[in-house]
């Protein structure tokens, strides 16, 4: 998607040759016609599949998974992120490591927003090693829902998340495919651009 390739290139820092930092418009400060736009697109994108709800994470999910679910029509559930494992027979649970932040999560949802003849998508700002989707696929899962597929604003080509989460069979959309950082410089997978 060019106007997110764009932004990324005026606005994204590459922290390191792994962290790409989108402070700007998606991770603190938010542009809400870029979010707008992006939820448009993931709209177009999975149109035809009669999706009933839109499952994200939060806090960085949740702008470009409202602006799809208002495009689609449909609510947007955010799994909440929890520091300590709680039993608790109302929610599904699922453990994420996060890459940023070293340290693990436990992720819930509760389950009467999650049922067996909900069709979900999935929607995440950034996809790495795939822990985060690969935990929304599990919360999905456990509630007998089923998964159209993943849409990610920006995904890191050269990080094993992709790989990881197609093998499984999971349809997944990305808007921006970073693939590399190297140097500071900011490529995409199809061109390539000096920030
Ligand atoms: P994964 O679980 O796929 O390894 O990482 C995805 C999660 O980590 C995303 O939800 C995102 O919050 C965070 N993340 C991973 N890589 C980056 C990055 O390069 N920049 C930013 N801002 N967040 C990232």
């Amino acid at each position: 998607m060019k106007e997110l390739e764009d932004k990324i290139l005026a606005e994204g820092i590459a922290l390191s040759e792994s962290v790409l930092k989108v402070d700007s418009f998606l991770n603190h400060q938010l542009d809400p016609e870029l979010m707008q736009a992006i939820g448009r697109e993931f709209a177009r994108r999975f149109q035809e599949e009669d999706i009933t709800k839109i499952l994200t994470i939060e806090s960085s999910g949740i702008a470009p998974a409202v602006m799809t679910g208002l495009y689609l029509g449909v609510p947007v559930v955010f799994a909440r992120k929890r520091k300590s494992l709680t039993l608790n027979g109302s929610l599904f649970t699922a453990e994420v490591a996060s890459f940023t932040k070293n340290e693990r999560n436990e992720i819930a949802v509760s389950k009467d927003f999650l049922k067996p003849s909900d069709t979900v998508l999935l929607i995440d700002d950034f996809l790495a090693e795939g822990q985060a989707l690969l935990g929304l696929l599990h919360l999905a899962e456990q509630s007998g829902a089923a998964v159209a597929g993943a849409g990610i604003v920006i995904e890191k080509g050269f990080q094993d998340g992709g790989k990881r989460v197609r093998k499984l069979g999971l349809r997944v959309e990305s808007l921006a495919v970073v693939s590399s950082l190297a140097g500071g410089t900011v490529q995409f997978r199809k061109g390539e651009f000096v920030q």
